[in-house]
């Protein structure tokens, strides 16, 4: 059997087609904030928007918990994701 080396990207925005955070097993969930935006700027995944609190984006958020550990007032907890 031959195999092709590398990948192919047929077509761009793959990313905004395919949700991502299919596989997560922790979910952050906001329970107190202060907008400071700290989580934002830390999320790899650039996911966190700074509304009226931080509001995340559950289609893209792969449950890293990168936000919760940088959160200054341990309003971001994570959670099992069937709850
Ligand atoms: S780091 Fe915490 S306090 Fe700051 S914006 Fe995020 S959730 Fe709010
Ligand atoms: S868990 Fe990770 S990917 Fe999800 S919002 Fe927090 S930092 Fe971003």
């Amino acid at each position: 059997m031959k195999y092709t080396v590398g990948a192919v990207i047929e077509e761009p925005g793959s990313s905004i087609v395919n949700k991502t955070s299919s596989w997560r097993v922790l979910k952050p969930v906001v329970n107190n904030c202060k907008r400071c935006g700290l989580c934002a700027t830390f999320c790899p995944e650039g996911v966190i928007q700074i509304k009226d609190k931080a509001t995340i984006d559950y289609d893209y958020c792969k449950g890293c918990g990168i936000c919760a550990a940088e959160c200054p007032i341990k309003g971001i907890v994570m959670v099992p994701e069937n709850k």
